[in-house]
């Protein structure tokens, strides 16, 4: 499609060699790149706007404050949420999750308090919960999954009772591509009468987010999967609950008040805010967010489902090619092992090829030891990429099988001859 080539202009990380290969990059589920518009965003802001925000009596400082909270505005328009309020500026998702784990869930927690997770978890989605429990003597339970990968929802209803206070589960799962049925879940769990946190940092690229439409208290996502800058992520709460909660970090911005005699707190979402906030950070989400939101976002989804489509046939027929992701709702992840081979090699004899994926447990260990796999290989697709990186994804994957290495000083001096 003509409109794909324009974008995939845009990406300049996309163009170079890497061993001696035009880079084929099927890492997007760690991180997408960028494209032009962000970074020039990021570069605009140090050259002409910086200044520190809702601090200065100047002039840059009120254009930095004004671009800041527009950038918020952005970010509540993208997902839906009611209001600005409810968008509190984070790192990513896992400080977003140990910002819950802490500020609401620690004071609400009791001996024999439940909380549900699934098997299916980031640790981003595991570890922050199991601090929380030591701390306060509450159990963590765990949904399983099906032969496919999905989530077992029967067993996601029988595990919820008047003792879960949180579910807390992803949207996409990272390693496996799953797509769980969250506006669902999020109704059987409030019948229950628990809060519901959504890890959406695999989602917020892939799918359209209406928060209030999923009904979820809490949503998160990462910033850098989303095509905007490191170190800047979201944490959306319905406002009651974030209004009840006490701060998490102290500092400057959260306060409104400061005295030995005591502090008063900042309104939201200034409460959750301390510090010199990552204001290039925002101001890149932002124009990511404006990118994509120029864009098709529909014809992106069928051409992700594409390329994940072909992908799949082409490696099918490869000897030892076993697929290792829900056949049913999948996202555009396609985890694997290669018969006899081990995930690593794979990802190794890949990048000699200029073919850029990911091995190993994703950040999954829980979830692979159910899997019993040490790991697996996860090419994860993005709509920038091409049936051509598919192409030649598919033909590497078929020379590893048939016994075939590469080593990079061949592959370096193939491409000086021609
Ligand atoms: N949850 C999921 C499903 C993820 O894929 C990731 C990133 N791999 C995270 C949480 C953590 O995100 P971050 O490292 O950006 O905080």
């Amino acid at each position: 499609m003509d409109q794909l080539g324009t974008i995939r202009k845009q990406f300049p990380a996309l163009h170079q060699t890497v061993n001696g290969h035009p880079l084929v990059y099927l890492d997007n589920a760690a991180t997408s790149q960028k494209p032009e518009a962000v970074i020039r965003a990021v570069e605009t802001f140090y050259r002409t706007q910086n200044a520190n925000v809702h601090r200065g009596a100047h002039q840059l400082s009120d254009q930095a404050t004004g671009a800041f909270e527009a950038a918020r505005s952005s970010v509540r328009r993208f997902i839906n949420a009611a209001s600005d309020e409810e968008i509190i500026w984070t790192r990513g998702t896992t400080e977003g999750i140990n910002l819950i784990a802490q500020s609401y869930a620690r004071p609400l927690l009791k001996a024999g308090d439940e909380i549900l997770l699934t098997e299916l978890e980031h640790h981003a989605n595991i570890v922050p919960w199991q601090v929380v429990a030591e701390q306060t003597g509450a159990k963590i339970r765990v949904v399983p999954i099906t032969e496919n990968g999905d989530l077992n929802l029967p067993e996601f209803s029988a595990l919820l009772s008047n003792k879960t206070r949180i579910v807390s589960l992803t949207h996409i799962s990272n390693a496996l591509g799953t797509i769980n049925p969250v506006a669902g879940l999020v109704r059987q769990a409030h019948e229950a009468g628990a809060v519901v946190v959504i890890d959406g940092a695999q989602a917020a690229p892939h799918l359209e987010i209406d928060v209030q439409r999923l009904g979820c208290d809490f949503y998160l996502f990462s910033g850098h999967k989303l095509f905007a800058p490191t170190g800047i992520g979201v944490l959306y709460g319905r406002k009651a609950l974030l209004e009840a909660m006490p701060p998490w970090q102290g500092g400057g911005e959260m306060i409104k008040k400061v005295s030995f005699s005591g502090t008063t707190y900042n309104k939201l979402p200034f409460k959750f805010e301390a510090g010199t906030p990552n204001i290039s950070g925002a101001l890149g989400l932002a124009e990511a967010i404006r990118f994509l939101s120029n864009l098709d976002r529909k014809a992106l989804a069928r051409h992700e489902r594409a390329l994940m489509s072909k992908a799949i046939e082409l490696c099918s027929s490869i000897p030892g090619f076993t697929r290792i992701s829900s056949p049913t709702a999948c996202a555009s992840i396609l985890s694997f092992q290669l018969n006899s081979h081990h995930q690593q090699d794979v990802g190794l004899m890949l990048d000699q090829q200029g073919i850029a994926v990911r091995t190993g447990h994703h950040c999954a260990m829980p979830l692979m030891e159910r899997l019993e796999l040490p790991g697996t290989v996860r090419a994860s697709f993005c709509f920038y990429n091409t049936f051509d990186d598919v192409e030649r994804f598919a033909k590497a994957l078929q020379q590893i099988a048939a016994g075939g290495t590469f080593s990079r000083a061949e592959t370096v001096s193939d491409q000086a001859v021609f």
